[in-house]
């Protein structure tokens, strides 16, 4: 039987009238079996979300200051949900055990994690569904990373029957017992371990926007929505600032091949972004799936004669980035240079040191710091097949007179990079997005 694992944001969850889209969509297609509830989000603009509220409270409380009138103001939105949707659900004794724990000390991560119980809580009983707490199946390991391997397990002995359930997002349990959360919007990657751990036919991340734009809306007015993504473009333009899904909430996924689907609560109908692994490479129209950036790199250039028959030259210069503690984001080289890309304020407290110890160590003709870069990613598995795509990403940066400062073509083709002064940062996303989408 077809297997669905949808997970909903904060938003799609933030009140009765919510719950009840929700609901509807869940009995659109009986395949969709399995349900990941994040806390109530924001009901309208400066609205708070609950799991902000949680943090604040549990902070005031460790604080040693009154905290009762936001843990009230918390219960409220829940109270509210299920006297709306006449649930049956025990809420008083939950929310007096939670308040217990707070006054004896409990520490943020459990105190957060009460926004995706409780909502799992009326979520299942909304539904008449099984609740099964995530405490029971999402583990940790004691350094604080996802013990991957015991969590599908267990998970997929007890989601095996295949019985509607509900799996709150956000947590797990450490080997100690403590509860212990995923960092913020974390709720994402419970839905794709449970997809994972059904082995589901699609993972549907359900939010309020219908899926991943082309460019970010503050840059671009009314991008258009990428209808389809591989996880590798996405990583691409993840990493490089855009974000609507938990960077970590491909993994479990990708490994397996789950595609996973964005989609809007307010807007079902719309078929939202497909995330897959593998699509096909003809010709796509447009030619790129989507374009990226961020501002506030730093480059550091080197320049030595016949660096390039010099063993061990690129090695050593990394050392020194890796002594430093510092991670490099690329690093294009040319016959006699080489440049490597930091994050500024990552470079900024060690700047001299590095300076230092490159000259030390490789000995540069020139070596000189570039500050207030930014890299612009424009990503496309359609490049591929697509002959002259370089030539009018330049061309589209030249007519608007934007000076490049650095290229980098990954050899995947699948994306190219440009930096740019950070001044130009803006400029530079809508001229190769007026190129390409128009
Ligand atoms: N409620 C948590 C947060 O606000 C986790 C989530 O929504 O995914 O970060």
């Amino acid at each position: 039987m077809k297997k669905i694992v949808t997970k909903f944001g904060g938003s799609s969850l933030a009140d009765a009238g919510q719950f009840k889209k929700v609901k509807g969509i869940l009995e659109m297609d009986p395949a969709r079996r399995y349900v990941v509830p994040s806390a109530p989000g924001r009901r309208f603009d400066g609205d708070d979300k609950v799991t902000d509220l949680l943090y604040r409270c549990q902070r005031e409380a460790a604080a040693g200051g009154a905290w009762q009138d936001t843990f009230d103001r918390i219960a409220a939105r829940y109270l509210e949900i299920a006297e709306e949707l006449g649930l049956k659900v025990d809420l008083a004794s939950e929310l007096d055990a939670i308040s217990e724990k707070i006054e004896s000390g409990a520490n943020a991560d459990f105190v957060a994690s009460r926004g995706e119980y409780l909502n799992g809580l009326l979520l299942a009983d909304y539904l008449g569904w099984r609740f099964m707490d995530a405490a029971k199946v999402i583990f940790f390991h004691e350094d604080g990373t996802l013990d991957s391997e015991k969590t599908n397990v267990v998970m997929m002995a007890l989601l095996a029957d295949e019985e509607p359930t509900v799996v709150p997002g956000f947590y797990g349990v450490s080997p100690n017992g403590n509860i212990k959360t995923f960092s913020r919007g974390g709720s994402d990657i419970t839905g794709a371990i449970v997809a994972r751990a059904v082995v589901a036919d699609a993972y549907e991340n359900w939010t309020d926007v219908s899926g991943f734009l082309m460019a970010d809306p503050r840059i671009v007015r009314n991008p258009q929505e990428i209808s389809a993504v591989t996880y590798a473009e996405l990583r691409e333009l993840s990493y490089m600032g855009a974000s609507v899904l938990h960077e970590d909430a491909m993994f479990p996924v990708h490994k397996v091949g789950i595609p996973t689907i964005i989609r809007n609560t307010n807007n079902p109908t719309h078929p939202g972004t497909l995330i897959s692994l593998h699509l096909p490479v003809e010709p796509t129209v447009p030619t790129i799936s989507g374009i990226a950036g961020r501002k506030g790199f730093s480059v550091i250039a080197i320049e030595k004669a016949m660096m390039n028959s010099e063993l061990g030259f690129g090695r050593k210069v990394l050392q020194v980035f890796e002594e430093a503690g510092i991670s490099f984001e690329h690093m294009p080289s040319g016959i006699d240079s080489i440049s490597v890309v930091v994050a500024g304020d990552a470079l900024e407290p060690h700047r001299e040191e590095i300076i230092r110890r490159i000259a030390d160590l490789v000995q540069p003709d020139v070596l000189s710091i570039h500050d207030h870069m930014a890299i612009i990613a424009t990503v496309g598995r359609g490049m591929v097949s697509n002959c002259g795509t370089a030539a009018r990403l330049f061309s589209a940066m030249s007519r608007a007179n934007i000076n490049v400062r650095m290229i980098d073509q990954g050899s995947s083709e699948l994306s190219i990079i440009v930096g740019v002064d950070d001044a130009d940062f803006e400029r530079t996303i809508e001229a190769i997005y007026t190129e390409f989408v128009g």
